[in-house]
């Protein structure tokens, strides 16, 4: 793998917590469990500031806010870190 597309997947990572503003921020985001990606108003419920996911129920939402949002790159961070 790429050295930078590692670091995009660690950023990704990181994204996922503590991210109650930036989920509110963005137009979609995106859920490296489920591999959905959906409106970002979807997402209803935070827990210690970070977004829940409204299909799964895991905290591992990424918004779009700097972060190029696809299928693809889902799986990436999925395969990494699941
Ligand atoms: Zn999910």
């Amino acid at each position: 793998m790429k050295e930078n597309k590692k670091i995009e997947i660690i950023k990704a990572y990181d994204e996922t917590k503590d991210n109650v503003e930036n989920i509110k921020a963005s137009n979609m985001c995106g859920c490296y469990t489920c591999l959905n990606i959906f409106e970002a108003s979807k997402v209803k419920a935070y827990v210690d500031n970070s977004a829940v996911c409204p299909y799964c129920g895991e905290q591992s939402l990424i918004p779009d806010v700097d972060i190029e949002l696809t299928d693809d790159f889902l799986l990436l961070v999925n395969k990494f870190w699941i």
